[in-house]
């Protein structure tokens, strides 16, 4: 097969993060040596920099390496050259998110500060538009809210992610002619699923328990508040039960995504130094989400809420702007892309040795 070469990508990636400092690499092998999580033959970072130095689109988009990475920061940090390999492997993946998306609004919402900021304005102003609608009326308006939660998963699941996530698989499985067994499909679901929740690969990068467990404890606590307003219909719910669950979750998720609000303010760590504004919406929003229904659910309890409607249309806005933007466009999706990856990953390996 041959290899096309387009000069172009390590012009386009710089626009979906920091400025191409990773041209300054010289191939020393440093971050690909230092990373803990090198193994099984995939040498990133190192290979993934080569591919789009060389402008190797193709091997590049076929390539999961970028979504094997957890950026610890280690290479970055060791880089001879401040090339920044692991802020490189974060805009790769921001790119690849783009690529599997057929919408295109990915790659439109990532490389482009006024799209982005007039989308989110769209859906508070549509959001309001409905309030205006229903004469703001708070039983009308947490009766729409919670539909709206409902139907926004169903569609943006069966529209967007999944279609993604299959080109994704059409990506770096099918269009490379992959042959791989059936039972390795099979075999490597329990891996699949192991990773989706526990992400445990990261622990394998040094003096990363403590990140990963603020991660853990961000996801369950975020599943959990899903599931207890979705599906529990927290806002509308008498069972003390879940009263409390739904404060738990809500209470977990805003402490801990304030300190990674404030980690990123103080850029005391490597990981840190460089935020696109992706990463900011995400955790700024994952805590607004949380704040908002935690304080919902507080003024439901002391019967303030129907003087303070307000704050129930501030909480449906970030919501759906979560929902509509962030969640199928953004880094949400890097979660799932990185666990379908790994077991990619493994598929190919089993392909490689059919
Ligand atoms: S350590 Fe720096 S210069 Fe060396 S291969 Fe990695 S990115 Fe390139
Ligand atoms: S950021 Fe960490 S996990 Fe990612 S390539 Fe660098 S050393 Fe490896």
């Amino acid at each position: 097969m041959s290899t096309v070469v387009n000069p172009d990508l390590n012009k386009k990636l710089s626009k979906f993060g920091n400025k191409s400092e990773w041209n300054e690499c010289f191939h020393c092998g440093n971050c690909t040596a230092v990373c803990s999580l090198t193994e099984d033959g995939n040498l990133f970072p190192r290979k993934v920099i080569r591919q789009i130095q060389m402008g190797l689109k193709d091997k590049f988009i076929s390539n999961v390496d970028p979504w094997l990475c957890y950026y610890c920061g280690e290479c970055s940090e060791t880089c001879p050259r401040d090339a920044n390999p692991g802020e490189m492997m974060m805009s790769a993946r921001r790119y690849l998110t783009s690529v599997y998306d057929w919408t295109g609004l990915s790659g439109l919402l990532y490389t482009s500060l006024p799209a982005l900021i007039i989308a989110f304005i769209v859906i508070a102003v549509s959001i309001f538009g409905v309030g205006f609608a229903k004469q703001f009326n708070v039983d009308s308006i947490m009766s729409f809210g919670h539909h709206f939660e409902k139907y926004a998963i169903l569609s943006v699941f069966s529209l967007i992610i999944l279609p993604n996530i299959f080109r994704m698989f059409w990506f770096t499985i099918l269009k490379e002619k992959t042959k791989v067994p059936l039972i390795s499909y099979i075999k490597g679901t329990w891996d699949f699923i192991l990773h989706m929740f526990t992400q445990k690969n990261s622990l394998k990068c040094e003096n990363n328990t403590f990140r990963w467990l603020e991660h853990l404890v961000i996801v369950f606590g975020y599943l959990l508040l899903l599931f207890t307003t979705v599906f529990l219909n927290w806002f509308s719910t008498e069972n003390t039960f879940i009263i409390w669950l739904g404060y738990i979750a809500g209470g977990v998720i805003f402490v801990f995504t304030f300190d990674f609000i404030l980690s990123r303010i103080r850029k005391n760590k490597e990981i840190n130094k460089y935020s696109h504004p992706s990463d900011w919406l995400f955790v700024i929003w994952l805590f607004l989400m949380a704040f908002t229904a935690f304080l919902v659910r507080v003024f439901i309890d002391t019967d303030l809420l129907s003087n303070n409607l307000w704050l129930y249309m501030v909480h449906l806005i970030v919501i759906a702007q979560w929902a509509i933007l962030i969640v199928p466009f953004g880094k949400w999706m890097h979660f799932l892309y990185r666990s379908f990856a790994i077991y990619f990953a493994n598929l190919k390996k089993t392909g490689l040795n059919v």
